[in-house]
């Protein structure tokens, strides 16, 4: 809308221990597992109005040949070698088990739960050797330790041109920049790319036929082959360059807070050793946590709010409205059913759906459903279209420097200032006695919702498409342009506008009491 080329480029991460983990308990293959979860986040961004250039995973053979290069790469450079390691190896089950196939105490905390890779309680990384009381979560039995070879990548090699590159991003959220800074200070350690295991991406050399490249490695680089497969698809093979090679590109990463290093420094030190004049990213805006009416989510414990269910009962707007002005952007937030019911009421409802439906069931009332036309402006009416104009710089800037909870405030203070410029002018008593200043005014206010539901589009998508087709305008609304004087010249007048009707539902309380005690219920 900004006038900016994108590609947007994501995909399901196939190749993680959870999904052999599930596939395992229910005696189904890892792929089974992954096509029927793949298919759901589809089907969620979709109905969420989430849209990709490309959704891929990395189970295709696409993303199996850009690992393999650029594992060869590196190995051919001397930035992989290999090692013997010791792994955790159950006699009983007669395998190797990868790090979340191990529990045991966390011998930190304590808790009892706590993974070979992580312990969720205290949060440390762990190794399955520092389990106490550990056992294989396959068939409970103890694990014993064996030798195993290994590559390694040599992430020690990257330590100083890390260092100097990050000294270049002063651009980056603090946390984002503390935590890597406070990571490569503590010294960077080679770290094994490859598991004993069966599903994943084979290793591209004989004689390793029972290991698999680890998933760490090759998720991150799921980002350049899913862009590799999106210019494929789209019958240009080489356009991906345009958006890795050029120089004058951006490219984002999207994360939560605990993938961080992965994204900031892993994938770096790899693209660093790859070369081929990749470029770094730009920036990795990491959003802190949030939490679900103050416990942590917990999917096997059931306490979280499930998208396709919430999709069955509310519509999409209210959710991406709250998660964005509530977005956990510099510190851990929460998600509460409470705060849901009372934004879409006095925020969603009151503030702009009352505005936008106010404006447009007045204006189509009283003028035959035709935009009135407007006459010299006064002073007032200059003063609301001033903020209009300002409200498209503010948030597109705030948006470009991925300051999301401030470019969706941004956008509902214009909503604010043209409820107050409406009372102010007061047209539903002017039309008694000045028709033309009533029309004057209803078409600023067109004009200004004409421009509200630009700023409102990256958030609320589904909301931004109506108000386009009551204002009787044409096509999607993000083909839009972020652009004053072509919204301003967008709605003239005379031309027709469409029936409105209300943007938003009020919701009844009792919604908090019904979700709430759903939550952690294994039965709803
Ligand atoms: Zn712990
Ligand atoms: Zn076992």
């Amino acid at each position: 809308m900004r006038g900016n080329e994108v590609l947007m480029v994501s995909g399901s991460d196939t190749h993680g221990t959870p999904i052999t983990i599930r596939a395992d308990q229910e005696g189904i293959s890892p792929a089974e597992v992954v096509e029927r979860y793949h298919a759901d986040f589809l089907n969620s961004w979709e109905r969420l109005g989430i849209s990709f250039d490309l959704f891929t995973h990395t189970n295709t053979e696409n993303h199996e040949k850009v690992v393999q290069d650029i594992f060869l790469s590196l190995l051919n450079q001397g930035y992989i070698y290999t090692d013997n390691m010791l792994l955790a190896f159950c006699p009983g089950c007669e395998r190797f088990l990868p790090d979340r196939y191990v529990e045991g105490t966390c011998p930190h905390c304590s808790y009892e739960r706590a993974r070979g890779d992580q312990c969720d309680q205290c949060g440390r990384t762990l190794d399955s050797q520092e389990l106490v009381q550990a056992f294989c979560i396959l068939c409970g039995g103890p694990p014993e330790f064996m030798e195993s070879e290994h590559f390694f990548l040599k992430l020690s090699a990257f330590q100083d041109s890390l260092l100097e590159w990050i000294k270049d991003q002063p651009h980056w959220r603090a946390n984002v920049s503390n935590q890597t800074r406070s990571f490569l200070e503590g010294g960077l350690k080679d770290r094994a790319i490859t598991r004993d295991l069966t599903w994943g991406i084979p290793i591209p050399l004989e004689g390793y036929e029972g290991k698999r490249i680890y998933v760490w490695f090759e998720a991150v680089i799921g980002y350049l082959s899913a862009a590799i497969e999106w210019a494929a698809n789209s019958g240009q093979p080489e356009r991906w360059e345009e958006f890795w090679k050029d120089p004058s590109t951006r490219s984002y990463y999207f994360i939560g807070k605990d993938n961080i290093p992965f994204h900031s420094i892993i994938w770096p030190a790899m693209i660093m050793g790859y070369g081929n004049g990749l470029n770094l990213p730009y920036d990795v805006p990491a959003n802190e946590f949030l939490s679900l009416e103050n416990r942590k989510f917990s999917t096997s414990q059931n306490w979280a709010v499930w998208v396709p269910d919430f999709l069955d009962r509310y519509e999409p707007d209210p959710l991406r409205y709250l998660l964005s002005i509530n977005m956990p952007e510099t510190g851990d937030a929460d998600f509460s059913w409470s705060e849901f019911v009372r934004r879409n009421n006095e925020e969603l409802v009151a503030t702009y759906g009352n505005l936008v439906n106010r404006v447009l069931s007045f204006t189509y009332r009283n003028f035959e459903g035709l935009v009135p036309q407007a006459r010299p402006l006064d002073e007032i009416d200059r003063q609301m279209l001033d903020a209009a104009k300002a409200a498209l710089d503010d948030v597109g800037n705030s948006l470009e420097h991925t300051r999301f909870k401030a470019a969706v405030g941004q956008a509902f203070g214009l909503a604010q200032e043209a409820n107050r410029y409406l009372d102010t002018k007061a047209p539903w008593r002017s039309i008694k006695t000045d028709r033309n200043e009533a029309a004057n005014t209803l078409n600023v206010s067109l004009q200004v919702i004409n421009c509200l539901k630009v700023v409102l589009a990256p958030f609320l998508p589904f909301s931004s498409q109506k108000v386009h087709e009551y204002l009787g305008l044409e096509g999607p609304v993000e083909l839009e342009r972020w652009d004053f004087e072509h919204l301003i010249g967008e709605v003239k007048g005379g031309s027709a506008l469409r029936q409105p009707a209300p943007l938003y539902i009020k919701l009844d309380p009792q919604v908090v009491e019904m979700e709430t005690q759903r939550l952690g219920n294994e039965n709803s």
